[in-house]
């Protein structure tokens, strides 16, 4: 049975939380470094990507994160989880984990589109489109050549994984379908 963390800093915990337990596994709410040790994998969640980076760096899980992936755990970063894994962030300098070769576009969809759901077709996922809920959400805008694109609206990436590492830029977590989750945790 696989031990799944979900980094419990600020932001959507539960949600992910149950989803963990849900599919067999056993869920985390990780508040300090030495809980890594006992996980297969990690879900920074959707939240402040801002207010989560400096949480983590407060809280000295920053770089253990960093060291965590590198060690070959997996990680599933959602909405500000996708920016905070990501190489870069358009426009900005503020520092990134890079755990995937991937530049981020923060609040991506623009004012109008603030929060919706789209029915998206996710590659290596069957079955029926997977329901997406987009919540001020970021978008890939560029990847490196190891990036694995997996979901596009339009030209926007919203979904890719490097190795052990997926990013989402929705929240799985909120429609109660596990299929990403488990696409997840299948490679741990
Ligand atoms: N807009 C947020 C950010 O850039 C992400 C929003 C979310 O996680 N739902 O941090």
């Amino acid at each position: 049975m696989k031990t799944i963390g979900v980094l419990a800093l600020q932001g959507a915990v539960s949600e992910h939380l149950k989803a963990i337990e849900s599919v067999g596994a056993t869920g985390v709410a990780v508040k300090h470094p030495d809980q890594l040790e006992q996980l297969d994998g990690l879900i920074i969640p959707g939240g402040e990507s801002t207010t989560m980076r400096r949480l983590m760096k407060k809280y000295d899980l920053f770089e253990t994160l960093q060291t965590f992936a590198k060690s070959g755990k997996g990680v599933f970063g959602t909405c500000a989880g996708l920016v905070l894994t990501a190489r870069a962030i358009d426009g900005s300098q503020d520092e990134t984990l890079q755990l995937i070769d991937t530049t981020v576009v923060r609040n991506g969809f623009g004012r109008q589109k603030d929060s919706f759901e789209a029915m998206i077709e996710v590659k290596g996922i069957e079955g029926p489109a997977f329901s997406a809920v987009f919540i001020r959400a970021p978008y890939i805008s560029a990847t490196g050549e190891q990036v694995e694109i997996l979901a596009s609206i339009d030209d926007k990436c919203v979904a890719a994984r490097q190795g052990k590492t997926l990013v989402t830029a929705f929240h799985p977590e909120l429609t109660g379908d596990t299929r990403l989750l488990e696409l997840f945790i299948d490679r741990l």
